[in-house]
């Protein structure tokens, strides 16, 4: 005791903090080995050192969790700012506000795609379709879409918009290319993962429109997998052309895949609004 009261008071020099030990056995710990644990009065509070031990190391493991919690989410939100491929910088600014609608379907297909990210937001699983001729805002409309879900709530869902024409691309030369990292299996795990996906121009990766072209082999590959990879999460998909030409494009398979449960936003009386801006 006499060893134990030498060790008090040097605690006490150092720390400031007094601790007495009791012949209290804490009721957890009557015994450890073959010794029971007794509660010590440390600054005024009697606790089981033991138990006091046992708690820190669980506060520390919660606090790392959390820590992690925080760095996943925050590698969720990125996904959109690092991962997406875009070809026209000019859509990181588009939102809903700056969308021009005039005509009444302008007006119509504004409020649906408002209206698809309230649904998303509430977790509702579909896909949405928006089609119609270049330049009516098909891609505007998805991108205000997508960037608002990045933005909402606690941040921590993985959104990414592709252009369909530049990720071909980009795979393509992988091909040749053995540094380059982004290969199809790149693309199609990336695709296959993130919370909400836009698959922007469908389509005009073969060219022509309303041409009888068939999308090739790889094509139709890397889309097929990417349509499996993402059948319980929402995708997002513009393109120029109608039905009938994606089907005669890809197969009917592929397209029924991609269209299950969709939301169609379809514009037909909209004209080229870059056009129609410019005015002498
Ligand atoms: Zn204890």
């Amino acid at each position: 005791m006499a060893e134990m009261k030498g060790l008090e008071s040097l605690l006490n020099i150092q720390t400031g903090i007094t601790m007495e030990l009791t012949s209290e056995v804490c009721d957890n710990h009557p015994l450890r080995g073959d010794k029971p644990i007794h509660l010590m009065v440390i600054d005024g509070e009697k606790v089981c050192p033991v138990c006091e031990g046992e708690k820190r190391t669980e506060e520390l493991a919660k606090k790392q969790e959390n820590l992690l919690k925080v760095a996943d989410r925050k590698t969720s939100y990125n996904v959109f700012q690092k991962k997406s491929v875009l070809t026209d910088i000019g859509l990181l600014e588009t939102s809903f506000k700056n969308y021009e609608a005039v005509e009444s379907e302008e007006i119509a297909n504004k409020d649906k795609a408002v209206e698809v990210f309230r649904r998303y937001k509430g977790g509702e699983v579909f896909n949405t379709w928006f089609v119609g001729k270049p330049g009516v805002g098909k891609s505007h409309l998805s991108m205000s879409i997508l960037r608002n879900l990045n933005e909402w709530g606690n941040q921590d869902q993985s959104c990414l918009f592709v252009s369909v024409d530049e990720m071909l691309l980009r795979i393509r030369n992988s091909f040749n290319d053995k540094e380059s990292k982004y290969t199809e299996f790149y693309f199609v795990d990336l695709l296959s993962q993130v919370d909400y996906l836009v698959l922007d121009d469908l389509g005009a990766e073969t060219g022509g429109t309303g041409t009888a072209k068939r999308a090739t082999d790889f094509t139709m590959r890397v889309l097929y997998a990417i349509a499996n990879g993402r059948q319980n999460k929402p995708s997002i998909i513009t393109s120029n052309l109608s039905l009938v030409d994606l089907e005669s494009m890809y197969d009917a398979k592929l397209v029924s895949r991609l269209m299950r449960d969709t939301c169609l936003i379809r514009f037909q009386n909209t004209v080229d609004k870059r056009i129609r801006n410019i005015n002498f």
